[in-house]
């Protein structure tokens, strides 16, 4: 059972055709009590990850303003650990970003060997935001798709695990968020007017993200609809599909760790019986 929906790029999609207040059915101690279990199986897979490091893992949030992505990022990927794992945000690209091509600072990101990167916001923003405020000409953006996917395949390639989520809240699930963010001073650090511009371009993100969902899913490289609107929902939903990415390579790593572990047990071995000979 998937909580997300897997986007392959062989059927196109239409937001609205994705319910953002799914659930399938759980309650919320339902869903904690999943998330929480996944998230433990999440540190076990992590660590080995980390100690077989013959893969990476690239994780890219995208979502509109309030959204959460930073809090899927504390609770789903804070409890790993950081020795292994870490967050890269992108934001305005600076003056020097922008006179290289737009995937020059995306790529420094990208994580090693037995590394998991989170990508708070990516390199998809330059076919969202820049084609929604006409940053770049037409023409220039719409390329940016097959570099996009070339990008990610070279990263498959190299044996990076791909995993993109689009989390997918309702408008008025963001209004009321935004209104929140006013009344609770926890919150109102992350107020923005800019937030409340964005949405006047809501139809306009929309038509943008699902161009970008639909040009840029392969087999290797899906998209991943979470709905989100509830936010204990979104956590289960990301977990779950995560650690369903994982687990399949365990064995491998677990076999490598073997390897790992009879190679050095034998040069431990050999170091002893020469110092028993010359004794
Ligand atoms: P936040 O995620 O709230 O910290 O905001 C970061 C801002 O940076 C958002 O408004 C993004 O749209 C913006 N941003 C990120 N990447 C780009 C980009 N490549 N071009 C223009 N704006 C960007
Ligand atoms: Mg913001």
């Amino acid at each position: 059972m998937s909580y997300t929906f897997r986007i392959t790029g062989k059927k196109k999609i239409k937001l609205k055709s994705f319910d953002p207040e799914y659930d399938a059915g759980l309650t919320r101690e339902e869903a904690d009590a999943k998330t929480a279990a996944l998230c433990k199986e999440m540190m076990e897979l992590q660590e080995l990850l980390y100690a077989a490091s013959d893969h990476s893992v690239l994780i890219v949030l995208q979502g509109r303003d309030t959204s959460g992505k930073d809090g899927t990022i504390r609770v789903v990927t804070g409890p790993l650990n950081s020795l292994a794992c870490n967050v890269a945000s992108f934001k305005v690209p600076t003056a020097n970003e922008l006179a290289h091509d737009f995937l020059w600072r995306v790529h420094q990101q990208t994580p090693g060997r037995g590394q998991m990167t989170i990508f708070n916001r990516s390199h998809y923003e330059d076919v969202l935001v820049v084609r929604v405020h006409n940053l770049a000409p037409k023409k220039v953006w719409k390329a940016r798709y097959d570099h996009i996917n070339n990008f990610e395949q070279l990263l498959v390639d190299s044996n990076t695990i791909v995993l993109k989520f689009y989390l997918h809240i309702s408008k008025e699930e963001q209004e009321a968020r935004l209104l929140e963010r006013e009344q609770d001073a926890t919150k109102a650090w992350k107020l923005s007017a800019g937030d409340w511009k964005e949405r006047e371009y809501w139809d306009d993100y929309t038509a943008a993200y699902e161009d970008a969902i639909n040009e840029c899913s392969t087999k290797d490289a899906p998209w991943h609809i979470v709905p989100a609107n509830k936010k204990w929902f979104r956590n289960l939903a990301v977990a779950e599909t995560i650690v369903d990415a994982l687990k399949p390579y365990k064995k491998a790593w677990l076999k490598k760790l073997d390897a790992m572990g009879a190679e050095e047990k034998a040069l431990i071995e050999e170091f002893r019986r020469e110092k028993q000979t010359t004794k």
